[in-house]
């Protein structure tokens, strides 16, 4: 068992974990929401730490990054666990399985060992996903250190629950991001995910405009739920104003999972209304993901309109960028290494 980073000791031996928004008090002999957090004789301890559940090598856009190092493979893993308690989840089994039912399985590995496959195998960056990776931080810290001194670079696939403290602590090690904006109002965040949408808010201008990480950021736009043109008009306006129209928007088709079986998938009238909208707003980089046929994946030259990214599927051909310009007219395409 690892000690736990990020806490600190309250009265009668209990303790407060300070990773992520619920700052959960935990009695002792408890765990916190998450499931994976320990208090263990007044000091909290991390239990998944090095217990790999899910490993790959993917492609960086099916993360989704389209403007991070298109084109290369990211060393991708997780352990079991998250922090929200999202109905709809389609990694459920992965995510919820120690706060339902206690249970932490993984493969053991150790930051080295995981560092050594992400070299062995060519990756070009190592991604903490699949599952929440807020909650094994201490395991993503020590793995991004290593890392970065192998010349990778760190991309965490992440709800934006975080605390304050744990983007603080990770700042140096963190070179991009994809962040969930699961919708635009307080009472879905609360009744379907168990969180809260003001630190999402919080998190994602501070992540754009004072850590400096890139941003991409996805909502999975399910029918009744998130998808009214009133919440997209608020989500669009804000990140198009509040966080900047070069950051990418991924829009994502629902289908039924987990505790929502009853909601139907996405259809495709509603993709494209969202897309359009974020479009009219300003946004530069709009994608609509997991829809074949939609032909919406593409990067676009803002500047002269003319297609510079070609994608199928999770893979980027025919890149007419270079050192971040169009081929065509000169105009920036924002992102890192973008050819
Ligand atoms: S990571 Fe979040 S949910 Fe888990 S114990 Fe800490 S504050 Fe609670």
């Amino acid at each position: 068992m690892q000690e736990a980073r990020l806490w600190k000791p309250l009265k009668n031996g209990s303790v407060q974990c300070r990773l992520c928004n619920h700052y959960c008090a935990i009695k002792p002999g408890e765990r916190g929401k998450c499931g994976v957090r320990e208090n263990n004789d007044g000091t909290l301890y991390s239990l998944n730490y090095g217990k790999i559940a899910a490993i790959n090598l993917d492609p960086v856009e099916k993360k989704p990054l389209y403007h991070f190092q298109p084109g290369t493979r990211t060393f991708s893993f997780a352990t079991m666990g998250c922090n929200l308690r999202c109905t709809f989840c389609q990694n459920w089994s992965l995510s919820q399985s120690p706060s339902e039912s206690r249970r932490i399985d993984g493969r053991d590995a150790t930051p080295e060992q995981l560092v050594e496959e992400a070299v062995r195998v060519k990756a070009a960056s190592i991604s903490y996903t699949y599952s929440e990776p807020t909650i094994f931080f201490e395991l993503m810290q020590d793995t991004a250190k290593l890392a970065r001194k192998e010349g990778l670079k760190n991309i965490m696939v992440s709800n934006g629950f975080m605390s304050r403290e744990c983007l603080d602590e990770l700042a140096p090690d963190i070179d991009a991001i994809n962040v969930d904006l699961k919708c635009f109002t307080e009472e879905f965040y609360h009744e379907i995910s168990g969180a809260h949408l003001k630190p999402v808010l919080e998190n994602l201008k501070y992540i754009k405009h004072t850590l400096g990480w890139w941003l991409e950021v996805t909502t999975l736009l399910i029918p009744g739920k998130n998808d009214s043109p009133e919440e997209l008009d608020e989500l669009t306006n804000f990140l198009a104003k509040e966080i900047g129209p070069d950051t990418p928007w991924h829009i994502s088709r629902f289908h039924p999972d987990y505790k929502m079986n009853n909601v139907p998938v996405t259809g495709s009238d509603s993709l494209t209304a969202a897309y359009r909208m974020g479009r009219e707003k300003g946004l530069k980089y709009v994608y609509i993901g997991n829809m074949p046929g939609l032909d919406m994946q593409h990067t676009i030259c803002p500047g002269c309109g003319k297609e510079v990214i070609n994608r199928s599927g999770f893979t980027s051909t025919r890149p007419s960028v270079t050192k971040g310009q169009c081929d065509f007219c000169g105009e920036t395409i924002h992102g890192i290494e973008m050819g």
